[in-house]
């Protein structure tokens, strides 16, 4: 186990604007123009939120060290090296036999997998699964998800004590929170893929996600299921009302496999994702070249941010 394949790469100074989802990017937007949502997050952070949650998981799961689980925290800093990210989150597991995991914190992260996918995926398979939430560690998701997490839970507290009742529903914070995280995923997707390098493998995660029965693992199509995603390649999550929206979000027990999955087919072929193996998949850093991952501008590596369009980029 451990997996280690020479064919991988670690991406150095792989920067997550280089392969954000527009859906993300675009939802993230609408979420940080949404009134009341500052409220929110400074009355989470008051009632100390992101502490509150790690406890109850870092208090009741199984923490994963290289010591009592090694081959697993081998594909853990695998996954994390592969995508560049450089300040390990810390890792547990909990007793779920759902083919899953997720990530909670954003000051200290950490990433929780479930029982059942260590059981029932391959170990390229959890290569991918926890590269999916180094992304969402990377792309600095964790505050909102931590939002999002909580506002079931505690919209009514929360609400009532900075907004008003109902105000929260009302002002569509919570639509557009939990509507944002649904399009985190498909970055994270593409983080995923970034960390196992096989599209294949992504698929079959996500079917086994999507609920392939464990005794047809050795019979499993994936090319049926690739078809199935590639008929959802017209569809448009933008494009849908605030009815679709909220179906979108409150459906959470169905991770939309097949919609993700018909996402990555996608970008596979806009040709992103092999620029970025290219472009970053050296062995040194001194073989980088060193480009604005926004306007392309090429830098010295020396900078802090780039001197055309000013966004803030990785030192060599
Ligand atoms: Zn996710
Ligand atoms: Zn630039």
């Amino acid at each position: 186990m451990g997996g280690e394949n020479m064919e991988r790469k670690k991406l150095l100074l792989l920067n997550p604007i280089e392969y954000e989802h527009n859906f993300d990017k675009r939802a993230l937007k609408t979420l940080e123009g949404t009134p009341g949502l500052e409220k929110l997050v400074k009355k989470a952070h008051k009632h100390g939120i992101e502490r509150k949650i790690r406890l109850s998981y870092t208090g009741s799961n199984i923490k994963v060290t290289p010591n009592n689980f090694p081959d697993i925290y081998d594909i853990f800093e695998e996954a994390c090296a592969n995508i560049f990210l450089r300040d390990l989150p810390e890792l547990y597991m909990q007793w779920d036999y759902n083919v899953n995991a997720f990530a909670v914190g954003s000051q200290k992260p950490i990433i929780i997998l479930n029982s059942g996918a260590v059981d029932l995926l391959s170990n390229d398979e959890l290569l991918y699964l926890i590269g999916h939430e180094a992304g969402h560690v990377k792309s600095g998701h964790m505050l909102y998800h931590d939002m999002a997490t909580v506002l079931p839970f505690l919209g009514d507290i929360l609400g009532s004590v900075t907004l008003g009742i109902g105000s929260l529903v009302s002002s569509g914070v919570e639509l557009a929170l939990l509507y944002w995280r649904r399009m985190s995923e498909l970055t994270a997707d593409r983080a995923g893929l970034l960390a196992c390098q096989d599209k294949n493998v992504a698929f079959s995660t996500l079917m086994k996600m999507g609920g392939v029965p464990q005794t047809y693992f050795d019979k499993m199509k994936p090319d049926d299921f690739v078809k199935q995603a590639e008929d959802f390649k017209d569809f448009n999550f933008s494009s849908m009302d605030k009815i679709g929206k909220t179906i979108l979000i409150s459906m959470s027990t169905h991770p939309w496999t097949v919609l993700r999955t018909s996402e990555l087919i996608k970008w596979l072929s806009t040709g992103q994702y092999d620029e970025i193996i290219e472009k970053h998949g050296k062995d040194s850093l001194e073989e980088l070249e060193i480009t604005c991952p926004k306007c392309s501008r090429k830098l010295s590596g020396e900078e802090t941010f780039c001197g055309v369009c000013g966004s803030k980029v990785w030192k060599r």
